[in-house]
């Protein structure tokens, strides 16, 4: 079969593609991101049930939600942050959506992470893995894989001292490397942002959203099961909900490997 979306659909029903769900589960339990008292707190989520097949609504059942944009599993907008806010289509309604799908390397962390829950992917670690699978070509995520999603505990998840939050990220060079030279379309993590949890020190700060969003590129926070992805080969499919003007935006995210 030479019609490549037919062979695709064929190899879904017969099983030679799988698809893995990167998403976390959605509720009021989510955890989500702590920041300053000085700076306005993103909500957590709150599920207003409108009926469930009772007076209010006799055959159906429906809620309302009450959310940030940036809250479980979601994608970072160049707009969230201020180096691309005047950036062209760079806006959850405005980013070109042949850009939602698109493949993706991952990079195995998960025993750094183990090891140092402030373990940032330098450029050295990209070359390693460069060695061994090739250059990150243009245009594919960039996943670290840390298995940070196992932590179930929100507060083993956030983890959280007085100091701030000691989680996994990459290094200003690292992001650097990636989106300036590679050309990343993004850059994805399983914590609660795309972020190291002390990367309000680094320089510049937040430099995983100070030069992704800069250049224009997207971010995927609170990503699960990429242990199930192999490190070249998977096609990641996420795309923001079409808010307009939307700085991010929740999603379910959702890998098509090989079986
Ligand atoms: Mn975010």
């Amino acid at each position: 079969m030479n019609d490549p979306l037919a062979s695709f659909a064929e190899a879904l029903a017969l099983g030679r593609l799988r698809v893995v769900d990167c998403s976390q589960p959605l509720s009021p339990a989510t955890p989500v991101i702590r920041l300053p008292p000085e700076f306005a707190a993103t909500p957590p989520v709150r599920v207003e049930r409108l009926s469930e097949y009772d007076d209010a609504g006799p055959a159906w059942y429906w809620n309302v939600l009450h959310l940030g944009e940036h809250t479980g599993t979601h994608f970072d907008a160049p707009v969230h942050w201020v180096t691309g806010r005047e950036l062209p289509a760079a806006s959850t309604d405005t980013i070109d959506p042949a850009r939602f799908i698109a493949p993706a390397c991952v990079i195995d962390c998960s025993e750094d992470a183990r090891r140092d829950e402030d373990f940032l992917l330098t450029p050295a670690r990209v070359a390693a893995w460069e060695r061994e699978h090739g250059p990150v070509p243009a245009g594919a995520w960039l996943l670290m894989r840390t298995d940070w999603s196992r932590r179930t505990d929100p507060d083993a998840f956030l983890n959280m001292r007085d100091d701030g939050a000691h989680t996994p990220g990459f290094s200003p060079d690292a992001v650097r490397l990636l989106v300036e030279e590679r050309g990343v379309l993004g850059l994805g993590v399983e914590t609660v942002g795309t972020d190291a949890g002390q990367a309000h020190a680094f320089d510049p700060p937040f430099p995983a959203h100070h030069i992704l969003h800069g250049a224009g590129r997207f971010g995927l926070a609170s990503l699960a099961n990429l242990d199930r992805l192999p490190p070249t080969g998977a096609v990641l499919i996420a795309a923001p909900l079409k808010i307009v003007h939307g700085s991010g935006s929740p999603v379910r995210a959702l890998a098509v490997v090989p079986a």
